[in-house]
């Protein structure tokens, strides 16, 4: 199903992150953290840049979009480049953030049946985009790529 042209304006703001992130040599994640239609906060992976252990796409944008209320977690979209993995799940479920918007999950795909179980609404956009940036990636580091998600290599 195609995205709606909000849904679309703001996934293309998180891929502009991830475009930036590989320009920096990292892990081509980007997110963007959206309420009532007001941008909260953008942010990409940082884990090569910054050396951090926790700074994916959807944690740095949610830090940069700093303390907010409960009540502002629980009517935002996040939006992400790559379906989310355990961590950003973990954060999503935390904040009861209730729809994520998700560039594409052909490269990895988080657990995203615990979202879909828990209530979080899931928008797939198989963005082929997002795929080619991770795609690439993975294809040059595949150790950095297998080590953000905490594996030691890739899996057999
Ligand atoms: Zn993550």
């Amino acid at each position: 199903m195609p995205l709606s042209a909000e849904d679309q304006h703001w996934l293309e703001v998180a891929r502009e992150q991830a475009e930036l992130g590989a320009a920096e040599g990292g892990v081509p994640v980007g997110a963007a953290l959206v309420a009532g239609g007001e941008l909260l906060g953008v942010g990409r992976n940082r884990r090569v840049q910054d050396g951090s252990a926790i700074r994916h796409g959807e944690t740095d944008a949610v830090e940069r979009a700093g303390r907010q209320p409960a009540a502002v977690y629980r009517r935002a979209t996040l939006y992400t480049t790559l379906s989310p993995c355990d961590l950003c799940t973990g954060l999503t479920l935390l904040y009861r953030i209730p729809r994520v918007v998700i560039g594409e999950n052909r490269t990895f795909r988080g657990p995203e049946q615990l979202l879909a179980d828990r209530g979080v609404e899931l928008v797939v956009a198989d963005d082929e985009a997002c795929a080619a940036l991770m795609s690439s990636f993975i294809t040059r580091r595949p150790d950095v790529w297998w080590e953000d998600v905490g594996e030691p290599g890739a899996p057999s």
